[in-house]
């Protein structure tokens, strides 16, 4: 071998390239100078073993520490013999991992094998009243799912017609590639083109579901909402998915609830909350309300007196718990006193009285009253 060209010369980088720009460099080349590519081109299968020694070297940091130092030198005199390269202690998978993987497509293989594969969970939603959400109820769903095609029963193979066994993978569903390089052979394993994984290989595909072996068909199904599900909540309707492979398990469905608002309740867990508002004169005096709640209206004992702002629990009128439909949150309840914002005059009037004798200047002072008023005040 000639002089050996300096490694960045050969990948075109500069000495203080990063290791994404090595990658990048390297990867151009080998695309290019691939023996695939370029088959019985024996410039091209020097240059690309060229390039994939810089890279080797240059994309290990203790090597490209050394080579850096020392330059070719540093590798002199190992197994590899004159003018070569000790790859020996090298893990060439990683680079061909990093390298190849995505160069030729082949990548990780998503299947280790063709055995059974379960289906995939389909996603759905599902929109219920607040209501709906605290009795629970029944709806029924339109998807379209995908059922095994019955002129075929799931081979995609034409009527009178079978899948054969891959010819490519033997029917193992995996293809092993074994290279010779100059880093030795290299078994890449990769799912099988020609079957996808299956192992089979149907030659005259069913004409009702074009050789899939599954149909698309919308179906009603029945989705039970439990008392108590909140918004976000998902039911689980075990093997409604997408159908398995090789005699998988069905997928699931997965439905997802959303509970709309509710003009009056806000919920916090299995809790309601509502706003009540009262009057000035029911919180003063007390009073007798109706609250409304999920069980419908009950009547509320208002204490004279009641500040705005006072909260009522009433016990057990919340939202059942998904556990046990028994078991239920409660109703928190904010009364709210009303200033009265439209008065007629003679509102206005008795309500200026009113004022005038909280504050002890009653137009008309009776003797009695007044001398007790005095009493309370301590005047
Ligand atoms: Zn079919
Ligand atoms: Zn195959």
């Amino acid at each position: 071998m000639a002089d050996k060209r300096d490694y960045y010369e050969v990948l075109g980088v500069s000495k203080s390239a990063t290791d994404d720009e090595l990658k990048k460099a390297y990867r151009k080349l080998a695309k290019k100078y691939h023996p695939d590519a370029n088959p019985g081109d024996k410039e091209a299968e020097a240059k690309f073993k060229e390039a994939s020694e810089a890279y080797a070297v240059l994309s290990d940091q203790d090597k490209r520490r050394q080579y850096d130092q020392f330059g070719h030198a540093a590798f002199e005199g190992g197994a590899g013999g004159a003018g070569g390269f000790d790859f020996t202690n090298m893990d060439m998978g990683d680079i061909f991992g990093d390298i190849f993987g995505d160069l030729f497509g082949g990548g990780r293989s998503r299947r280790s094998s063709n055995g059974p594969m379960n289906g995939a969970n389909v996603r759905a939603a599902v929109r219920i009243t607040f209501e709906e959400a605290v009795s629970g109820v029944d709806k029924e769903l339109e998807l379209n799912l995908k059922e095994e095609c019955t002129t075929c029963h799931g081979t995609g193979a034409k009527p009178g017609t079978h899948p054969e066994t891959c010819s490519k993978c033997g029917g193992k569903g995996q293809v092993v590639y074994t290279q010779q390089s100059l880093f030795g052979m290299v078994r890449n394993v990769q799912t099988c083109p020609d079957c996808h994984g299956t192992g089979k290989v149907v030659k005259e595909k069913c004409s009702d579901c074009y050789g899939t072996g599954y149909v698309t068909k919308r179906k009603k199904i029945a989705v039970s909402i439990p008392a108590g599900i909140d918004s976000g909540q998902s039911i689980r309707i075990r093997e409604k998915g997408e159908p398995g492979i090789n005699g998988g398990e069905r997928g699931d469905l997965l439905v997802e609830v959303t509970v709309s608002r509710h003009p009056i309740f806000q919920r916090q867990d299995y809790d309601i909350y509502s706003t009540v508002p009262i009057s000035f004169a029911q919180a003063a005096l007390g009073a007798d309300i109706r609250i409304n709640t999920v069980d419908g209206d009950v009547i509320y004992t208002v204490k004279a007196g009641t500040q705005t702002d006072t909260k009522v629990r009433l016990r057990g009128k919340g939202v059942p718990t998904l556990r046990n439909r028994q078991v239920r949150g409660d109703h928190y309840v904010t009364l709210v006193v009303q200033v009265p914002t439209k008065l007629t005059s003679e509102q206005k009037e008795l309500l200026q009285k009113f004022d005038d004798a909280m504050n002890g200047k009653s137009e008309e002072p009776e003797h009695e009253k007044e001398k007790g008023k005095k009493k309370f005040f301590g005047k």
